[in-house]
């Protein structure tokens, strides 16, 4: 499983003349040059481009040092073996891949009839909910997990989490509790004052003001453990499966781009979008066929004609797709 952005068909121009419109709506000012709400809008999270001309389209960006452009996001599954797209979809271009994985998983296996038992992914996947998802659908994950963030002296790592009775332990051992707060992605768990009164952790472990500590738990939390364990034990398979996701899934993804003319939408709207991508997905299983037609008949007319040695059967040490190839013919 892999996404790519794919730039939308939208000129700069529109962007901008939208964010303007935005700021001079929000500030009821006719001039729509109020910076200083421009700059505390996007402070807030408020200030985002949109695409006037292409609205299904939104900002994103591949990396930090890139800036961001109005993109559509294809994700797509491909076939480990034979490098055949078994599903595609496209959403708009700030999407999280996080959201998609499971159900593009879903409906590849449905589309196939085969069950997926082992996917492939970067660590853009690497989230809780994907790792849960993943192991109550029984699909083994070859997925790089992140660094955890450390935005503190004590960070995350050293808390921990007690699954069988949902509680958090800090370092000093006092127990945090889930609190009615809740997030999109977890659960707040939080001490109690008396606890890291007097604790000798307090000034590096407690917020500036606060007197009790807060950590965020996210979904799925035990399965996330249990994936970055798994990753640090990574062998000699997983790194093999790892570098030929990198050229299979995020392969195809390049192709596209390359040489069917994927790297910029043609025509606009997300539903032409998806036209395009799903014939640009068309048109590269017709090459991967075609390939394997090729290979086939030079197969099969390797056996019959310079196979003819005494005492061998025509095709009998030959193989295609894994199988014999005389078995292939019957
Ligand atoms: S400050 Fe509170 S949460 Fe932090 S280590 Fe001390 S007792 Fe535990």
């Amino acid at each position: 499983m892999d996404a790519s952005l794919i730039r939308a068909d939208v000129s700069w121009e529109s962007l901008v003349a939208r964010h303007v419109d935005d700021v001079a709506d929000a500030n009821d000012d006719d001039s729509g040059r109020d910076e200083t709400a421009a700059r505390n809008s996007k402070k807030t999270g408020k200030y985002k481009k949109v695409c006037t001309t292409d609205p299904d389209a939104s900002m994103a960006t591949n990396g930090r040092n890139r800036r961001l452009e109005p993109s559509y996001k294809q994700h797509g599954v491909v076939d480990d073996e034979c490098g055949v797209i078994v599903e595609i979809d496209v959403t708009t271009g700030e999407a999280n891949e996080g959201d998609h994985i499971l159900s593009r998983l879903d409906t590849a296996a449905q589309t196939t009839g085969v069950a997926i038992t082992l996917a492939t992914a970067d660590a853009g996947y690497a989230y809780g909910k994907v790792f849960g998802g993943l192991e109550e659908r029984k699909i083994s994950a070859v997925i790089p997990t992140k660094a955890e963030p450390i935005r503190s002296k004590v960070p995350l790592r050293r808390f921990r989490y007690d699954a069988h009775h949902d509680i958090v332990k800090c370092l000093r051992g006092k127990i945090l509790r889930p609190n009615r707060t809740k997030v999109a992605y977890g659960r707040f768990f939080a001490s109690k004052a008396r606890d890291c009164k007097g604790c000798d952790l307090a000034a590096i472990c407690l917020s500036p003001s606060r007197v009790t500590k807060a950590v965020v738990i996210v979904n799925d939390y035990p399965a996330l453990l249990r994936a970055r364990r798994k990753r640090d034990r990574w062998g000699k398979e997983e790194k093999r499966l790892y570098r030929r996701h990198r050229w299979r899934s995020e392969g195809f993804h390049g192709e596209a781009k390359s040489w069917h003319g994927l790297a910029r939408a043609v025509r606009r709207g997300l539903e032409n979008m998806r036209i395009q991508s799903f014939l640009t997905a068309m048109a590269i299983n017709l090459k991967r066929l075609a390939a394997a037609f090729l290979l086939f008949w030079s197969l099969i007319w390797r056996s019959i004609y310079q196979e003819k040695r005494p005492g061998r059967s025509p095709g009998s040490d030959l193989r295609f797709l894994g199988q014999p190839i005389s078995a292939t013919i019957c």
